[in-house]
């Protein structure tokens, strides 16, 4: 394993974050400890101080976020993180952890969280969800119908916590295995009713202030059917851009855009590589410069693409390297103290269960019901400041309540 410093943290300055456009609707939404907020926002009642978020929108296109949290007679004050990782694996469910676990002689980087709990996946439109309203849910806190990226069941855009972060001067970052467009990554940047208008995706990374963001999908930002040129138009705006990940590794500071295939990476079992944790620690490196924080969105694709293909090798393949940069999160996490990392998934892919195994050998035998996503509760593992708050069966969108409250400023 390659050991990375994190305490080299440089002087650089990040760009003010006040936005310029901000996707929401809503209007005056306030949020109290008072009765009909309890009953409206499950994530209250196991609070255990008094709390309070008011979200107020000036405008019809400008929105000012003000939250603020009252800690005062708190009787067991949670404390409240800098920096949050997010980790989703894309299908991954308990059998595809306890098959990589297996494999891995018994042991997994996601064993060294503190906490656990278990997210409830369905979406506003099916019982199944897809990894758009998946996604959309776990960025935004709303569920919304299959296929949305990010905007609600009547098409309208959702803010999502990654926008909430840059609002409130965070660095911001999206790492995946997959074309950087693609659903998952895409719910917490764009804002479409269809995960496959990919080149309308690609504009959401030309209209925020992303700081960094690693994944394929170069064809969506350089081959455009409206002919502008994406990834000049990130030069312009000061983006290193960057091709491979080893050229990624030596940037040393400022906006990062490390597109590495022309749509997606390839699989683990096609020579991926170390890529995934390399990406992992790049991001953290550069995000961590800013000294409000940081918000970083990194995903493990394609353990959802062996699940399709029912795939053993390529899940199992997947999930272990998904672990490997959930080793890398919690490295920094633990040197930090200040960040918490939340691992989770969108759904479960694939309906598979563990036959056999043998731990001595490192050998497993799977089945998969089906080829495509299924109903089960997805498991939420934590670390760090707030990492209790996860320890509970909740609704996916708490995910996103729960870290709004841990990452919005004390007033
Ligand atoms: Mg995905
Ligand atoms: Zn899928």
């Amino acid at each position: 394993m390659v050991h990375h410093n994190y305490s080299n943290i440089s002087d650089l300055s990040h760009p003010s974050a006040i936005p310029t456009i901000i996707h929401s609707d809503k209007k005056n939404k306030q949020m109290t400890t008072d009765k009909t907020a309890k009953q409206k926002t499950g994530i209250f009642n196991k609070m255990t101080f008094p709390v309070r978020i008011k979200i107020k929108q000036i405008t019809g296109i400008f929105l000012a976020l003000q939250l603020t949290l009252d800690l005062c007679h708190a009787e067991d004050p949670v404390r409240r993180p800098k920096n949050i990782i997010l980790m989703i694996g894309d299908g991954m469910g308990i059998a595809q952890i306890q098959a990589a676990m297996t494999v891995n002689k018994n042991k997994l980087n996601i064993e060294r969280c503190t906490h656990s709990g278990f997210s409830k996946t369905h979406s506003a439109s099916d019982y199944i969800t897809d990894s758009g309203a998946g996604g959309t849910a776990i960025a935004t806190g709303q569920k919304t119908k299959n296929q949305s990226i990010a905007v609600d069941t009547n098409g309208r855009p959702l803010t999502t916590i990654l926008e909430i972060a840059e609002m409130e001067g965070k660095a911001t970052g999206l790492v995946a295995t997959s074309s950087i467009v693609h659903a998952t990554p895409a719910s917490f940047i764009a804002h479409v009713n269809n995960r496959n208008n990919y080149e309308e995706i690609a504009l959401a990374f030309i209209k925020t202030d992303i700081d960094v963001f690693i994944g394929g999908g170069i064809r969506f930002f350089s081959s455009r059917k409206d002919k502008r040129n994406l990834i000049d138009e990130l030069k312009t705006k000061g983006y290193t851009i960057t091709y491979t990940i080893s050229a990624a590794d030596s940037v040393k500071n400022g906006k990062l855009a490390c597109l590495t295939a022309q749509e997606h990476n390839p699989s683990i079992i096609e020579d991926r590589g170390n890529y995934l944790p390399m990406a992992t620690a790049t991001a953290i490196r550069l995000l961590n410069q800013n000294p409000t924080g940081f918000f970083l969105m990194v995903e493990g694709s394609q353990i959802d693409w062996g699940g399709h293909e029912k795939n053993q090798k390529k899940v199992i393949t997947e999930t272990l390297d998904f672990d490997r940069a959930v080793g890398i999160a919690l490295d920094f996490a633990e040197a930090d103290s200040n960040t918490l990392v939340i691992i989770t998934a969108d759904h479960e892919t694939g309906g598979m269960s563990i036959v056999d195994g043998n731990i001595k050998k490192g050998t497993v035998q799977t089945r998969f019901a089906l080829n495509d996503h299924t109903g089960v509760m997805v498991p939420v593992f934590t670390y760090g400041p707030g990492a209790e708050l996860f320890s509970a069966i909740y609704e996916n969108t708490e995910i996103f309540e729960k870290m709004l409250l841990l990452q919005s400023k004390i007033k």
